[in-house]
């Protein structure tokens, strides 16, 4: 017997034949659009008992396989019961979207057909059609002709790769030396409102949490422009070497847009990279009337945009643009011959934190072309209009209006006697009817209130209003 017959079948467990698959998922699809319906009926909150489900997941011990389709039940029904749900119109929650439909299509391609999207040699077409994308944003954000970009995993990877850029263009011996290669200390610089994974980000580049500069904020949730050019000033003056400025356009806690242009004169002025962190806001190119809040965000070196927070694309699809891409080739490049392909300004390999890639642009590629930038648009100025209609109904009953945002997120303070922001926001929680956040503006806690469903009816809103009101 030659080798080539004890090659073994491949188990159908792992891949079964066609007929089972197609059976399978058309189970799947109907099975998850009636969890869908369910969820909408359902609480806002998980209602799973976690010592039952983790006595379940302890007899799973991977001993005996499994019919696929009861693990399939076992899974929908996990997170059907063990998730807050995001796909719920009364998730007022934290950018994290109920996804759209033409994202979750994307998704099925790019896990049906995987390419892999390191290198453009393998995926030439999934690579152009990503490029196109990231240059339509960026042309939507009013920068150069020659920016460009990539997707990343999510925000918190854009901003990295916006201080290594930063570093990289600071000292061309960073590539070799690291933060040896500086004459002192480096500094980089965003407001107290920033969004926290910042801290994480400065421990990871190497220059050391104690690099971050958190620049006191106006009064009102924006960088305090005279606050961020004097600690630039005085850390040149003690012989430290500010690398970045990084200012907020829609802050996670309350939409507020620091100043985009006067902020970018400090960075000018101190040939610091000057990077605009849009991660939800961004959203707000979509549409004509409220892009003019992102004005400033063309004089960027560097944006960050996140796709799945307002773009409502399926989790974790971020973006990271610029106007110098040269840096990305100077900061990423590496060589190895096993790859197919070795374009220093295209493969996404050599440009790129990551390696291995997944199509994530297809999300958005699919997302635009079927609602254009006007359905876009009205997306985006719909989730505004739900917060505006939820501001007034809170003003009429009495309660504080916290942020001057006209985007789609509201912070607001109970009327005066009310029990402490904690206690109402658990309440509303306990009450399965809404999920809304406490959060932290200028120093003090605020009931946090954001749009990111893209179906929320004004009825959403009036039990939202109820349940806020019950709640104090
Ligand atoms: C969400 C957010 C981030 C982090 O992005 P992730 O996609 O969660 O990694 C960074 N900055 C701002 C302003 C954000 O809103």
């Amino acid at each position: 017997m030659s080798s080539h017959d004890k090659i073994p079948l491949p188990p159908t467990s792992l891949f079964p034949d066609a007929a089972t698959r197609e059976r399978v998922e058309d189970r799947l699809t109907r099975a998850l659009a009636q969890a869908a319906e369910r969820v909408l009926r359902g609480p806002v909150m998980p209602d799973i008992d976690m010592t039952a489900l983790r006595r379940e997941l302890a007899a799973f011990d991977f001993t005996q396989p499994r019919p696929l389709q009861e693990l399939i039940d076992w899974a929908i029904g996990s997170l059907e019961h063990g998730t807050v749900h995001m796909t719920h119109p009364r998730y007022f929650g934290l950018f994290n979207p109920a996804p759209n439909f033409p994202s979750q299509c994307a998704d099925r391609i790019s896990g049906a057909f995987n390419p892999q999207l390191a290198s453009s040699g393998s995926s030439p077409a999934p690579v152009a059609i990503e490029q196109h994308v990231i240059r339509a944003f960026a042309a939507r954000a009013g920068l150069p002709e020659d920016a460009a970009g990539h997707f990343t995993t999510a925000g918190s990877e854009a901003n990295y790769t916006a201080l290594i850029c930063a570093l990289t263009r600071a000292n061309e011996r960073f590539a070799s030396d690291g933060v040896r290669a500086f004459d002192g200390p480096v500094a980089f610089y965003t407001s107290r409102e920033c969004q926290p994974a910042w801290h994480k980000i400065a421990h990871q580049a190497g220059v050391g949490r104690s690099a971050l500069r958190l620049i006191a904020t106006d009064g009102a949730g924006r960088m305090d422009v005279r606050a961020l050019a004097e600690a630039v000033r005085e850390d040149r003056r003690r012989g430290t070497v500010p690398v970045l400025i990084s200012t907020t356009a829609g802050t996670t806690g309350a939409g507020m847009i620091d100043p985009l242009e006067p902020c970018a004169t400090v960075a000018r002025e101190h040939d610091v990279w000057y990077h605009v962190d849009a991660a939800w806001g961004g959203a707000a190119l979509c549409s004509d009337r409220l892009r003019r809040e992102m004005a400033g965000i063309e004089l960027a070196d560097s944006v960050t945009l996140d796709a799945h927070k307002w773009l409502a694309t399926t989790m974790g699809c971020g973006m990271f643009i610029t106007r110098h891409p040269a840096i990305l080739s100077e900061a990423f490049r590496v060589g190895a011959e096993f790859m197919p392909s070795s374009a220093t300004s295209i493969d996404p390999y050599l440009n790129t934190v990551q390696w291995s890639r997944r199509f994530l642009g297809l999300r958005l590629f699919l997302a635009l072309g079927a609602a254009g930038w006007q359905g876009y648009g009205a997306h985006v100025e719909r989730a505004a209009q739900v917060i505006d209609s939820a501001r007034e109904r809170l003003a009429a009953r009495g309660w504080s209006i916290a942020n001057d945002s006209r985007l789609a997120v509201l912070c607001v303070l109970p009327p005066a006697g009310s029990p402490p922001v904690r206690d109402i926001v658990r309440r509303v929680l306990a009450s399965g009817q809404a999920w809304v956040a406490v959060a932290k503006l200028e120093g003090r806690e605020v009931i946090r209130i954001c749009a990111t469903h893209g179906e929320i009816t004004s009825a959403d809103v009036d039990v939202l209003v109820s349940a806020l009101e019950a709640a104090r």
